[in-house]
């Protein structure tokens, strides 16, 4: 057995086929002068076949994936078009007498690793696409196949890793799986094989290495492990799992349209979905969100050079809230700093930047970058239902500062005539410990809470986030953080407030029975996560959760109480 990243759910079973990656050979050899217009050519010759190659993969992808995946090939024909590539390509060739193929190569490791020390997860992703155009380019020029992948027979796909076009290029009907020594879950191959429902499993370091053509696989994209020619026993039991597992998503696409309340009726609580870009609402509505629990909204400041305008604010929130209507949308303030930086803010470099000058934190520092944002939520607010959330907030101070600058922009809108929702609720994460233990005095500043697990684990348990040799102590069913959890949710109540969630807890199936049975009023996650989390909440009744998570919250460890939600969860099915 394999152990890897669980990056896309299911299960199948399967002949492996793997991809060698084909031997790329760079001609390092310094070129005569007089070569030079050859190269030129060869570059230019190599540039219009990967346009055509594109233009041909973006249209299959339309098809087959739906315009918002096929966007990637559009991105990657953009770097195809960009003039600053390309010159400096020529130039390389030009003035350091060096082959086309190696000047492309050149060009693009530079850019890739100035992407890759980012260290934001979004574009270190942006280097992964640099890089698969550099290799077309590179393959032209060589004059290396770049044809995609045909197979006669059904096959799991095992590669060190896939890039967008070689996924988009499989025939769809005969790849089973995906199996990866690299990537995460944020990889491209992660989110192509989501939207493509083929179960993956991502960084596992060295499959390729350990799997041959033909190897019988089972692989578990549920857990995130792989089997290689496996004994019978083990065969059988997935078998019975992956029949098992097809009978659950089938009954899953049916509870689209139902609430999200206990088997006994006596509770109901909100399912909503956490989106990036007016893009995702699709994707949101398709799962059944009732809502937005977390409109991300630093992806409209980022790929670009310079802050957006209040108009350009009030257009995406506007959309996303139409879209959406009479559903609520709750639209958090700037969260830049930390791992999201933008090239055009000067920042200071810190030692600790998750602990230092970021989200509301840097948005009281610069109060003009606030109300602008704060102008185009507020005039967005009059065509459905919007709600203003602020992120990071360490005590109530920060709370009453911001709450300030919001009545300014209030006054301001009303001086200028235009219209805003009045009554629009404000709200604040609760993703620093110090919130969460004093939820009782922030309680009295706002009209919600949403906790922010994916921050609030770490900095309860000094895990970062982000480092893959700590991931064993980031443990959203640590005692210490089911207590703030639970503090944080009775501390609204007894206020009159509301508590969600929309850190990636929210959508852990794990955690959602202690998490109903704690009181949480609202769960918001990746969009396909909602109809598991929505099966759960129905099949128990309330005093059943109420008992899980009183289990729960009185267990030392992790693994036990894990264990014991699975237990009590076999009774109830
Ligand atoms: C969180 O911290 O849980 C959260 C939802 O915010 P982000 O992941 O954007 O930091
Ligand atoms: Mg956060």
């Amino acid at each position: 057995m394999l152990k890897g990243i669980a990056a896309s759910p299911g299960i199948e079973i399967g002949k492996a086929h793997v991809i060698e990656s084909e031997q790329v050979n760079i001609n390092t050899a310094a070129i005569a002068k007089e070569d030079i217009d050859k190269h030129v050519k060869t570059l230019k010759e190599a540039i219009n076949a990967s346009k055509l190659q594109l233009k041909r993969i973006k249209e299959k992808a339309e098809k087959e994936l739906g315009a918002d995946k096929a966007e990637i090939f559009g991105a990657h024909l953009m770097v195809l078009e960009d003039p600053v590539f390309l010159d400096e390509i020529e130039s390389k060739i030009k003035n350091e007498l060096i082959s086309a193929d190696n000047a492309t190569s050149q060009v693009v490791k530079n850019y890739v690793d100035i992407f890759n020390n980012m260290e934001d997860e979004y574009m270190k992703e942006r280097a992964a696409d640099i890089k698969d155009v550099g290799e077309r380019i590179i393959k032209n020029i060589l004059g290396l196949s770049t044809d995609g992948f045909i197979f006669s027979e059904k096959v799991i796909i095992v590669a060190r890793d896939l890039t967008p076009s070689d996924t988009a290029q499989m025939d769809k009907d005969k790849v089973l799986a995906f199996a990866t020594d690299m990537g995460g879950r944020t990889s491209h191959t992660a989110i192509m094989a989501r939207s493509l429902e083929i179960p993956a499993v991502v960084g596992l370091v060295d499959v390729t290495g350990k799997v041959q053509d033909g190897d019988i696989i089972v692989i578990d994209g549920n857990k995130g492990v792989i089997y290689i020619n496996p004994e019978q026993s083990i065969l059988k039991e997935y078998e019975r799992l992956k029949q098992d597992y097809t009978e659950y998503r089938k009954q899953l696409r049916g509870l689209k349209d139902l609430p999200a309340e206990t088997s006994d009726k006596t509770r109901q609580v909100e399912l909503s979905a956490n989106i990036g870009t007016p893009k995702d609402v699709k994707g949101a509505l398709e799962n059944g969100a009732e809502g937005v629990g977390l409109y991300r909204t630093e992806f409209l400041y980022m790929d670009r050079d310079a802050l957006p305008s209040e108009e350009e604010q009030f257009n995406a929130y506007k959309e996303v809230i139409e879209k959406m209507a009479p559903r609520s949308i709750i639209i958090r303030t700037l969260d830049i700093g930390g791992d999201k930086k933008l090239p055009y803010l000067a920042m200071p470099d810190e030692l600790n930047p998750f602990l230092g000058y970021r989200a509301i934190r840097m948005c009281l520092g610069k109060p003009q970058i606030l109300k602008t944002q704060l102008r185009g939520i507020l005039r967005a607010s009059a065509y459905g239902n919007a709600k203003i959330m602020y992120p990071m907030v360490s005590g109530s101070e920060e709370v009453r500062r911001a709450n300030a600058i919001l009545n300014e922009a209030k006054q301001e809108l009303k001086a200028e005539g235009i219209s805003f929702d009045e009554n629009l609720e404000v709200g604040i994460m609760v993703e620093i410990p110090s919130a969460a233990v004093t939820a009782d005095i922030l309680a009295k500043e706002v009209d919600f809470f949403s906790i922010g697990t994916n921050d609030l684990i770490q900095y309860t348990l000094a895990v970062d986030r982000m480092n893959e040799h700590i991931s064993y102590l980031y443990e959203p069913l640590h005692p210490a953080v089911l207590r703030l959890i639970k503090n944080v949710i009775d501390a609204s109540h007894k206020a009159g407030k509301w508590t969600g969630m929309c850190g990636e807890m929210a959508g852990d199936t794990s955690a959602t029975a202690i998490l109903l049975g704690m009181g949480l009023d609202e769960f918001s996650m990746s969009a396909s996560s909602i109809p598991q989390v929505k099966k759960i909440i129905r099949s128990l009744t309330y005093k059943e959760a109420r008992q899980i998570a009183q289990k729960a919250l009185s267990m030392d460890k992790p693994e036990d109480i894990r264990n014991m939600v699975e237990q009590e969860m076999a009774k109830i099915r």
